[in-house]
């Protein structure tokens, strides 16, 4: 799922989900701290999508001046080790759930 919001570098971006008309299927303004996410694609390239954003949400936070060639690279990769790793995530959300009210 694409979460409303996502902390970025300790600042609080904008995830919105809306046709982005030519291309794209992504964008992400620094300034601003919002990040667009095409809808028409699979769930997965947006997801996919999310953290390439969020990679160069980084990428002009910190200064790193990495070429679009390795955000590109970094995202496939990254988001490769995401989702094959699921037990990473699952542990982590298992000690930090909450306990609602049901
Ligand atoms: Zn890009």
């Amino acid at each position: 799922m694409i979460p409303p919001t996502l902390k970025i570098c300790d600042r609080v971006y904008t995830v919105t989900v809306q046709p982005m008309g030519d291309d794209a299927t992504g964008a992400c303004c620094n300034c601003r701290q919002d990040i667009t996410i095409d809808p028409d694609q699979h769930p997965e390239t947006q997801a996919s999508v999310l953290l390439h954003e969020v990679i160069e949400a980084i990428n002009a936070s910190m200064y790193l001046e990495l070429k679009h060639d390795t955000i590109m690279a970094l995202e496939v990769a990254l988001y490769g080790v995401l989702v094959s790793n699921p037990a990473w995530w699952d542990e982590g959300n298992n000690e930090t759930e909450k306990g609602g009210s049901q």
